[in-house]
């Protein structure tokens, strides 16, 4: 764990830089997804980003999908799919997620580390700096160093900013004045402040206090689990722990895999809760094992079982039920993005008088009612929606009064509408009431959909009397 000053201080932790097979994996893989964090909301195809959350609006965009906030079940399904995944990948390979792609280690490997490095210097040089009382060199790398930690800082949360407000409105307001934009000029500060304080000093703390996915890990894991594991039976006794003449094992007790930890374990305990699975270790003693001339692996992706000498069952009840979980939750997303309709529709009756009689003879009334129709576009691109007098209309003799219609819908516009429905009170019944299916066609260069809504028309149960 981390170490502690005289004074009971936190001293800093300056990991020493590895290389190796896992660390020119982890490298590339950060690389990747730093880039999609910073490029993603300026990624647009046909005006639409990647992601944008519009909370005010409730419309959310996702990999160039328009979803709105009546689409719950999406977010249930990306959810339980995230974390059934989850659930499932740590069954198997233990905290892989922490190690490879959390945004914390991420972050403070990927950008904030390097800053460090590029400022400060290599773990010796780091540690050193930390040690001596501050000097003109010390004062101008520190603040340096915290100049471009605050920027930093500051590109990350604005680009935090950028998937909840359209990268063009996010550019107006760092280019204006802040009191012109006062909330989202707040918001900045703070999450700018925010990202300094856990990335630039807290680090390390989130993962062995905070986060709770840590504390999970012993519930998800099990004896086949894969996961970063000391050969105690190979490595024990360690070099200079027996008299000079006794076996020793592979373990020349040289503390490179305590140095390059950025949490500060010594693996050679066994798992433990603060052990991200970041594979610095195993890289390290990889290399002291070559130099030793011994075959490497002392520190390995391994199970519990496995380190016995057993198999390690990857298909267990536990991986099967979250993999088929993960699944369900996956088709079910899948289904529902791909059964939505380019088209939502809504008919409300207006709020007035429930119904209007036009016309009344001997021969016949006509009423009317009102009614609001929302028309939401949910696919990408124009839609023309017009309503279609049908058959079973035509026979009846309902009418359709809608002056707007056919009415041209941009895409991920939603636009409200009046319709008044004519009929003859003949085709109510004891009660005056009558139901019938509007069809609502919505035309687009895909082709053609026609929605149909339940209709209740209302009118006098009794003959009108002039
Ligand atoms: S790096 Fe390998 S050899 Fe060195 S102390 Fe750690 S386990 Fe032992
Ligand atoms: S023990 Fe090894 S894998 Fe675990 S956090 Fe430390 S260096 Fe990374």
């Amino acid at each position: 764990m981390y170490k502690l000053s005289k004074d009971g201080v936190r001293l800093a932790r300056h990991p020493m830089a590895v290389h190796g097979f896992f660390s020119r994996y982890r490298t590339l893989t950060r690389w990747i997804l730093i880039s999609l964090f910073f490029l993603l909301p300026w990624i647009k195809v046909n005006g639409l980003p990647s992601i944008l959350i519009n909370i005010p609006d409730r419309r959310f965009t996702f990999f160039w999908m328009s979803f709105w906030g009546h689409d719950a079940p999406l977010f249930f399904f990306v959810l339980a799919s995230f974390t059934l995944g989850l659930l499932f990948v740590t069954s198997a390979w233990g905290r892989v997620w922490c190690g490879w792609a959390c945004p914390q280690t991420i972050g403070i490997d990927g950008i904030f580390r390097q800053i460090e490095v590029l400022v400060e210097g290599n773990h010796t040089a780091r540690l050193k700096l930390d040690r001596v009382p501050f000097d003109r060199e010390k004062i101008v790398k520190r603040s340096t160093k915290w100049f471009l930690f605050i920027l930093m800082s500051w590109l990350v949360s604005l680009t935090f900013l950028s998937y909840f407000i359209r990268s063009e409105d996010l550019i107006t307001m760092v280019v204006s004045p802040p009191h012109e934009n006062w909330i989202p000029f707040l918001i900045t500060t703070v999450i700018t402040l925010v990202v300094a304080f856990n990335y630039c000093w807290y680090r390390e703390q989130f993962c062995t206090d905070v986060c709770p996915y840590g504390r999970l890990q012993s519930v998800l894991m099990d004896e086949d689990s894969i996961t970063v594991v000391y050969d105690e039976k190979r490595g024990e006794p360690r070099k200079g722990r027996l008299p000079e003449k006794g076996k020793t094992g592979d373990c020349i007790d040289c503390f490179k895999c305590v140095v390059v930890c950025p949490t500060g374990i010594d693996i050679r305990r066994g798992i433990q809760m603060e052990c991200i699975a970041c594979t610095s270790c195993i890289d390290a003693c990889n290399e002291v094992m070559q130099k030793v001339k011994k075959p490497k692996g002392l520190i390995r992706y391994d199970s519990e079982n496995g380190l016995k000498g057993q198999k390690s069952l990857f298909w267990r009840m536990r991986t099967c039920v979250y993999l088929g979980l993960c699944f369900s939750a996956f088709i079910g997303l899948f289904l529902y993005v791909y059964g939505r309709s380019d088209l939502d529709v809504t008919v409300l009756r207006a709020h007035e008088r429930p119904y209007q009689v036009l016309h009344t003879s001997q021969e016949m009334t006509l009423i009317t009612n009102h009614f609001r129709v929302n028309l939401k576009n949910q696919s990408y691109e124009e839609l023309e929606v017009d309503l279609q007098q049908t058959e079973e209309m035509k026979a009846s003799g309902i009418d359709i009064v809608a002056s707007k219609f056919p009415e041209t819908v941009q895409f991920g516009e939603t636009i409200e509408d009046h319709i008044f429905i004519k009929f003859p009170q003949s085709v109510l019944d004891k009660k005056g009431q009558m139901t019938f299916q509007l069809h609502i066609v919505a035309k687009s260069k895909k082709g053609r959909e026609t929605l149909r809504k339940d209709i209740h028309l209302v009118g006098p149960s009794k003959p009108v009397i002039e």
